[in-house]
Formats: C-alpha cells, structure tokens, sequence
C-alpha cells in the first residue's frame, strides 16, 4: 500500500486539513539509516510534519526543516516540496530509549529540549522565508503546533506519529495537521477540540488501517464535514546523484584531487540524506580533476 496525502477543507472551509500515511516513506528512511527506534521516531515524526508542510507549497517551491534540540540524535534535518517527495536524516541514527511514562517512544528525550526548530522555505526566484522557534516539548507534533501559532499566527494542531517493530522495522506512521481560519465559530473549536482529546494517537489509526481520509472524518466529525480537494502520492525521495557528487569533487580543486589520488587511490562519498555512497576510481578522478584544471 503506497503512502498518500490528502488536503481538505472542513465546516464550510473554516478549517483546512491534511493527513497523511508515512508508513512506506519513514520505513524507507529507516531501512537507509538503520536508525534505532526512538531515532526513527524522531526522524519519522520530522519528515511525517514536513511532507504535509510541503504539501502546502505551490509549484517548484521547497521546505527545510532543521531541529537542534541538544539531545543525543543531534540534529534533525527534513527537505521536502510541494509534490509528495520528502527525505531526512538524524545526526546520530543509533540512539533507543526506555518507553517513556505514556508506554511511548521517548522521542523527546532522544531530540532534547533545549534548542530550536527552524523552518526555511525556498519559494523560488531568491525569495525565502524563515521562522524560528524554541522547542516546546522535543516530542515534535507540539513543537510543530507552536511553530505554526508563533511563527505563521495560524493556529493549529499537529498530530505525528511512528510505531516500530521489536526488529526496528517501521509498523505504522502518519499524521495530520489541522488548521483553523481566522473566523472558525468557537463551537467548531470545541467540537474538534473535544474529540483532539478522545480520539486515539494517530499512529494507531494507521496501523488498524485507516486511510488518511478515514482520520479527517474522525477529527472532523464525519465525512459530511469533509471535502477532500486533493491527494497527492508521497514517497522518500533523494536529490543526489553522481553528477552533483563528482560536481563537489570537481569544486575541490586539482591539488585536492591529486592529494586524493595519491593518499586513497580513489574517493568514496556518502549523501548525508539517503546514505547512498558513490565511488570513484582513479581513473574516474584523474577525469575530473581535468574538469578540475579547466575551471
Ligand atoms: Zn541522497
């Protein structure tokens, strides 16, 4: 079952909504990191927010979320984009903790919280916006609901989430955000405030099989409150390729790749975001230090 979104609106569009199954995308990303459970949360948790957040984003525009929390996974960094492709990585994938009080994982432990999440979107012709804010919680579906209330004065709710299996693989993952326009009644608010608070955590919703039109009926109180305007496949999708690797190579300079020659004999480089490692011979180096010459 592949991974979607859907976009909605909700009570006559005073509510616009987004949910989303991750299960595939943050297996995907565990099965690239090996990450340890309470790391695959985390990151699961991170990309499962950002996807959604790209799916708010028009044409070719991007999104990069950075959290530095001063836990023991270090940082946290998403990139996503408007159309469904999302990919991530932790500074230090192997970190697992006790379940927490709530028999959860104790992600806000693994982030910290202390420090900051930031969130930068490049929409495209040099025009960027970047809103910073301190870590709430380190749980990050809060984090994330403060982000939007403090820094995008929208007020919100996130619901992230992430299960994982005894061997580390990735059971279930989704989530949803819920935003509220400026003239929602004060009794929509409770209704989906009341049922914020009954409801079960959104991983559950998936693993028992709901599609991410199934939990916006649940939060939203039935699909004759919903309209769902689109849906957009979502998948781990990288940007690297070997061209962009023997690009940066090339940009050290011919007496750094003579030193490579030398010293290695050949060069190895992983991308930081899907652990994929490219190689180069010495023949292939010798080439680009040519490239290297010319520039
Ligand atoms: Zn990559």
């Amino acid at each position: 079952m592949s991974d979607y979104l859907v976009k909605a609106l909700a009570y006559n569009g005073q509510v616009r909504a987004y949910a989303v199954r991750t299960t595939e995308t943050v297996r995907e990303a565990q099965r690239r990191h090996q990450t340890w459970p309470t790391a695959s949360a985390a990151l699961g948790r991170a990309m499962t927010a950002g996807v959604m957040m790209g799916a708010m984003l028009k044409g070719d525009s991007q999104l990069t979320i950075k959290i530095e929390g001063g836990g023991p996974i270090g940082h946290i960094l998403v990139d996503s984009d408007a159309k469904g492709n999302v990919r991530g990585y932790v500074s230090n994938p192997h970190v697992h903790f006790e379940l927490n009080a709530h028999g959860k994982l104790d992600v806000a432990r693994a982030v910290g919280t202390n420090g900051t999440l930031t969130v930068v979107k490049d929409l495209g012709l040099r025009d960027y916006f970047t809103g910073q804010v301190p870590l709430v919680s380190g749980e990050l579906g809060e984090d994330f609901t403060y982000y939007f209330a403090s820094s995008e004065q929208t007020p919100s709710s996130v619901g992230v989430g992430v299960l994982v299996n005894p061997d580390h693989s990735i059971l279930a993952a989704g989530g949803f955000i819920l935003q509220l326009m400026p003239d929602t009644e004060e009794k929509t608010i409770d209704e989906i405030e009341q049922r914020l608070k009954s409801i079960p955590p959104v991983s559950k919703m998936i693993e028992k099989g709901s599609s991410p039109e199934e939990i916006l009926y649940e939060l939203l109180g039935g699909q004759d409150n919903v309209k769902i305007l689109e849906t957009l496949p979502v998948s781990f999708v990288c940007r690297c390729s070997r061209e962009r690797i023997a690009d940066a190579i090339i940009s050290l300079g011919a007496e750094e790749i003579q030193k490579i020659i030398d010293e290695e004999g050949k060069a190895e480089a992983s991308c930081h975001f899907c652990n994929e490692t490219y190689e180069f011979s010495k023949e292939e180096l010798e080439q680009l230090k040519k490239f290297a010459e010319r520039e």
